[in-house]
């Protein structure tokens, strides 16, 4: 309550521009996700690792743009490669270029594909993903998790497709997340089965990372069915340099990508093995087509290049989740005994208030009914008072240039908030 009314004073221009919003967008907002109640924080400004919003404040940026926005604002690389493309090269040039080859190329080579074709979200990637795979075995059904999160019209949030979801009737989802045996049953039993979508670690699904042994087994499973695999490293492909699938072992025959590899900028792709894609080749008689006015605007390619060949290198890739994962440690020691527990893997961190602080999540439904969300949002509004931009969800994306002292700065304020509130937490 007091905390809620602080942020009511203290942000009048932020409520005054919701109040405008709401004339013309439902909600005042064009992402669901970004609604906060009683009214979202506006921003107006980015820089580095830091936002600003119109009442004027000044925070770190712990949102990093739900992970896409990795290499955090206005990349000296990214802002001159932009620059350059758009008065050289000119925007979207209605025919083939080279730009979207290179950009292949580098892709194809960083996350072992074969083919990989471009979109304009992720969202797109895996819809295209799942055509191919529905094309390329002549069957329908796709197994899911419960907690995964495929797109803003592939969601599967309590053990069911979301209401938006396509294709409801298609979609069988497995009611465990790192549940192998259940997984197992569950694409042994399922007849006209195409194939099976999982993430490596469910993003949305608060930051839980699958096991090597859950990973590993669910695709031995996808290959005995003769179903195509599909990862979707949409979110996951910053946390190793050949992506998370990769690390792991798994050797999917699709994998889907997007956020930062665009240079923050509208991205999506799907790729994998020569035989799979190749339902996408128009040389062959029935292929499927995959249009898309900007699937190769000259921005996102040139911009795409860039990220993956002068500044998410391998070596920058591997240095930034060690650096992930210190923090989270970090993070994790202080919140020990209480009733936040911090998840994750690498630069990805979720953080879970809960009733008995449970450190034993393996799925979402480790946490049902446990949760206590009146403790993540009180959190979530001190942390602003603090200076920091957290999502209210308690999901935390790092960018890469975020200075040392506001990561100790961050576990210290943590720390204090913990203390402060310790009659409770
Ligand atoms: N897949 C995963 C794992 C994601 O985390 C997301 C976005 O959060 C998507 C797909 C959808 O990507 P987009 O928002 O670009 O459509």
């Amino acid at each position: 309550g007091a905390a809620e009314a602080r942020l009511i004073t203290n942000n009048p221009l932020s409520k005054a521009q919701h109040d405008l919003a709401v004339g013309t967008l439902p909600g005042g907002n064009t992402r669901t996700l970004l609604h906060t109640s009683p009214f979202p924080l506006c921003m107006k400004q980015g820089k580095d690792a830091y936002v600003w919003d119109i009442d004027g404040h000044k925070y770190v940026d712990f949102v990093g743009e739900l992970s896409a926005g990795l290499l955090g604002h206005s990349h000296p690389t990214i802002h001159s490669t932009l620059l350059s493309t758009f008065s050289d090269t000119g925007l979207s040039l209605g025919a083939t270029t080279p730009h979207e080859q290179t950009f292949a190329a580098l892709l194809c080579d960083r996350f072992r594909l074969a083919r990989v074709r471009m979109t304009n979200s992720g969202t797109e990637a895996n819809l295209h993903a799942l055509a191919g795979a529905r094309h390329f075995t002549g069957r329908r059904k796709v197994v899911v998790f419960s907690g995964g999160y495929h797109g803003a019209v592939l969601s599967f949030p309590d053990g069911k497709p979301a209401a938006n979801t396509v294709d409801r009737q298609d979609f069988v989802v497995v009611s465990r997340y790192n549940d192998l045996s259940l997984a197992r049953q569950v694409i042994e039993q399922t007849e006209d089965l195409a194939a099976v979508l999982v993430e490596p670690m469910q993003g949305a699904g608060g930051c839980i990372p699958g096991t090597r042994e859950f990973l590993q087994g669910v695709r031995q499973a996808a290959r005995e069915k003769g179903v195509v695999f599909i990862l979707d490293e949409v979110m996951t492909s910053r946390l190793a340099p050949g992506g998370l699938g990769w690390e792991m072992g798994l050797d999917p025959d699709m994998v889907t990508l997007g956020k930062y590899l665009g240079g923050g900028l509208a991205f999506g792709a799907f790729g994998g093995r020569e035989e799979v894609m190749k339902v996408y080749d128009p040389r062959v008689e029935g292929a499927l087509a995959h249009s898309g006015t900007f699937n190769n605007n000259t921005l996102v390619m040139c911009a795409g290049t860039a990220v993956l060949r002068e500044v998410y290198t391998a070596a920058v890739c591997v240095a930034f989740n060690e650096r992930g994962e210190k923090f989270r440690e970090r993070l994790g020691k202080v919140a020990k005994s209480s009733r936040l527990s911090v998840t994750g893997r690498g630069s990805l961190i979720g953080l879970h208030f809960t009733e008995d602080g449970t450190q034993e999540i393996g799925c979402g439904e480790d946490l049902r009914g446990k949760e206590r969300p009146d403790l993540r949002d009180l959190f979530w509004f001190e942390m602003l008072e603090a200076g920091f931009w957290t999502t209210r969800r308690g999901f935390i994306a790092m960018i890469l240039g975020t200075p040392d002292d506001e990561l100790d700065r961050f576990v210290d304020a943590l720390g204090d908030f913990l203390e402060r509130y310790r009659d409770i937490m």
